[in-house]
């Protein structure tokens, strides 16, 4: 990622690493919320927190493409049937900044509380 061996990052080693891996992310939004210490310049544990996001999966929002950190709504329908989900960040579903075919949506929490719920009641034997 550092081309020029600063031994930091800048927004344009930045941009350049994700254009090279074809990453799908809203990269101002990204290296600004990265940007902890508002320095511009990712130093390598900025970076690692960078790493981290990407290989645990955290999802980017499907509208504005920003890294969804904390809340973030989730369609049920697509979550349920789709390979594709569509998730919206909560700035994205708060301003109804989206157009999309359904309309139920949950938060990434309540989604994991119904999947728990569901899971328990198809293993629950009928002994009441
Ligand atoms: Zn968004
Ligand atoms: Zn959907």
């Amino acid at each position: 990622m550092d081309i020029d061996g600063d031994g930091r990052i800048s927004y344009w080693e930045f941009m350049e690493f994700l254009r090279q891996r074809g990453h799908e992310v809203n990269k101002y939004h990204s290296f600004m919320a990265l940007d902890t210490d508002r320095n511009d310049y990712l130093d390598f544990y900025e970076v690692l927190v960078y790493y981290y996001v990407v290989k645990a999966g955290r999802r980017t929002c499907t509208e504005c493409k920003a890294l969804m950190k904390g809340l973030y709504f989730t369609c049920v329908t697509c979550f349920d049937s789709c390979h594709e989900s569509y998730d919206l960040c909560s700035s994205c579903y708060r301003h109804a900044r989206h157009v999309h075919h359904h309309t139920y949506f949950l938060d990434n929490y309540a989604m994991l509380l119904s999947k728990k719920d569901s899971f328990w009641a198809s293993t629950s034997t009928n002994t009441v």
